[in-house]
């Protein structure tokens, strides 16, 4: 009898989960300190042996994908139903597991996110435009439906994004034109700026790699300078508000990849007539301070006739 290999159950569950799944809970106890992590510990059992037979293109076991978009959607802040949704989401697709089995375990609403997501996978996309169109209708309707659908989605095309280059080029180019014209749209229209810039990089660099690799060169070779100014900026605004007494969070950003390249093509702008290279953020607590902020900016530094926009008064589409 081959007792010697035998491990207890519960031993085994804590050595498989804690370095894989460690991320992830993290992520969610970052947002939801008083959660509960075992429901989540389940759905990864779950679906690690659901997928247990199957490989990703990268050669890595499936779940590491799961597991990848779970923890996008926990960094995000979605609740629990998320993240199990998340880690479950293409078990019904592509494994024995069915929607009954998920809603008898951890109940109808994972159970309905998870049907949804699948449902969009069978979406036909095709490379005509009207068809993608449709697609993208048929997507805000689910959005509507439930928003957490989308956004497992959206997560879920960001993992595959980030390992396309295993795939063959055909495939490369097809996903990255379809990421370009539908899902960085799409977050974009959820206001999830960080995902579409990261979903537009992702494209270009599969679509258009020397130009990719062109404007990166050119963004670094900058990059030194510019972070000494951003720095020296941050500091003299941080100043200013510490002065008039508005409490603000600061940030700096350096413009993303494919927003250079649109701009050099589309204005025909030489990469240095490129003004918003880098932008700075300030978040404060309420519209007042947001004007008192923006007065203090611009007491400072002059805006530029006819480029400074208010987006407080008027908010743009995605808010
Ligand atoms: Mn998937």
């Amino acid at each position: 009898m081959a007792s010697g290999s035998r491990v207890l159950p519960w031993r085994r569950h804590q050595a498989a989960t804690s370095h894989e799944l460690a991320p992830l809970l993290a992520a969610y106890k970052r947002r939801h300190p008083k959660g509960s992590v075992s429901p989540i510990n389940r759905a990864y059992d779950m679906s690690r042996e659901a997928h247990r037979h199957q490989t990703r293109t990268t050669g890595e076991s499936y779940i590491t994908h799961p597991v990848a978009v779970a923890s996008v959607v926990a960094d995000i802040g979605l609740d629990e139903a998320s993240i199990i949704a998340a880690l479950l989401h293409d078990a019904v697709e592509d494994t024995e597991l069915t929607l009954a089995e998920i809603s008898e375990i951890f109940g109808d609403e994972v159970a309905s996110i998870v049907d949804g997501v699948t449902k969009l996978d069978r979406l036909q996309f095709d490379s005509q435009e009207a068809q993608q169109a449709a697609t993208m209708r048929k997507m805000l309707v689910a959005m509507a439906r439930d928003l957490r659908v989308l956004i497992i989605k959206l997560a879920d095309r960001l993992h595959n994004m980030r390992t396309l280059a295993s795939s063959s080029p055909d495939k490369q180019q097809r996903v990255a034109q379809e990421t370009l014209d539908i899902y960085a749209p799409l977050a974009h229209r959820l206001g999830m700026q960080e995902i579409k810039q990261q979903l537009e990089d992702l494209s270009f660099a599969a679509l258009f790699p020397k130009r990719y690799a062109e404007v990166e060169h050119l963004v670094s070779t900058r990059a030194p300078e510019r972070n000494v100014y951003l720095a020296r900026v941050l500091g003299q605004v941080d100043k200013m508000l510490v002065g008039v007494k508005i409490k603000a969070e600061l940030t700096s950003r350096g413009k993303h990849l494919w927003s250079i390249y649109e701009k050099m093509v589309q204005k025909g702008r030489e990469f240095d007539d490129i003004f918003d290279l880098m932008a700075i953020r300030i978040v404060v607590d309420d519209v007042r301070d947001c004007y008192g902020a923006l007065g203090v900016i611009h007491g400072h530094w002059k805006p530029v006739v006819g480029r400074f926009k208010d987006y407080i008064a008027m908010p743009n589409f995605n808010l």
